[in-house]
């Protein structure tokens, strides 16, 4: 169980986020929406700390990670970094390194920082490809050399072979050309019903309303709203949902 507690991020004098918790069992997929600057990629980081909340507390399991006093570090890094590796994340422009073939970006962290050997960090990886769908030619291919939409499907292969405890997703298809968003959602909709635990930033309101077990709406930085699909894109009670699900917000 991850639970993200009251988390504040302030950017000077700009607080955008202010107060938000949340709570995510094993299985769920949380779907987060909300328009452009509501806070939903700032949130996202804070969950892993890449972004240093104000105040607030994030708990993995055993790992508790506990906003620093402004001005100063984190208090246990080690819990930090643990809980990292339980904590994997895909991103909008995939951030594949680009020096590196298929097999070595997907390989590079089991080895690194879960000190796996090299042979099995390597059969997780074909195992991974072949679960996001891609042929084994990919394997020596650098990222150049594939669609946006391979490309992305890498990076949740290597977010795969971290074997996480929970996904986090940042808008994974927004960067892509509309024919090959279909092919990635295809992937995280089969990790869904794997049972997998995925908290997902996304405008593709199909996705959030099919597959998510929870979404949640994101206002100024506040949870406007939040509950099961049916219920808030069937009956959206916030005045701000509703204009945000009508577009024109
Ligand atoms: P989008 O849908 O466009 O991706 P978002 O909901 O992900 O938007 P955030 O990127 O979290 O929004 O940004 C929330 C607010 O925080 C915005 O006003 C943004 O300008 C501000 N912000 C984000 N990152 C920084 C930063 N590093 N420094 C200063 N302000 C920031
Ligand atoms: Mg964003």
């Amino acid at each position: 169980t991850l639970i993200v507690d009251d988390i504040h991020k302030k950017f000077g004098a700009h607080e955008v986020l202010k107060g938000i918790s949340l709570r995510a069992r094993k299985g769920d997929v949380i779907s987060i929406i909300g328009s452009s600057g509501s806070g939903k990629s700032t949130f996202l980081r804070c969950i892993n700390f890449l972004e240093m909340p104000c105040a607030g507390s994030v708990t993995l399991g055993e790992h508790v990670l506990q906003a620093p006093p402004p001005g100063q570090r984190i208090a246990n890094p080690r819990e930090l970094t643990a809980a990292r590796t339980r904590l994997a994340m895909v991103f909008q422009h995939f951030n594949l390194w680009s020096h590196m073939t298929v097999l070595e970006n997907i390989i590079q962290a089991p080895v690194a920082v879960l000190g796996i050997s090299r042979d099995e960090a390597l059969a997780r990886a074909r195992k991974y490809l072949a679960k996001v769908g891609l042929p084994p030619a990919v394997e020596n291919k650098y990222p150049a050399h594939l669609s946006g939409g391979q490309q992305q499907r890498v990076a949740i292969a290597r977010a795969l072979a971290m074997e996480p405890e929970v996904m986090l997703f940042d808008e994974p298809t927004s960067a892509l050309d509309p024919e090959l968003v279909g092919e990635v959602l295809k992937v995280m909709q089969t990790l869904a019903e794997e049972g997998r635990t995925m908290i997902v930033v996304t405008h593709e309101m199909g996705f959030a309303r099919e597959v998510s077990s929870h979404v949640v709406f994101l206002h100024q930085g506040r949870i406007e709203e939040q509950g099961p699909p049916q219920r808030l894109f069937g009956q959206p009670s916030s005045e701000r949902l509703q204009q945000f699900l009508r577009g024109s917000l």
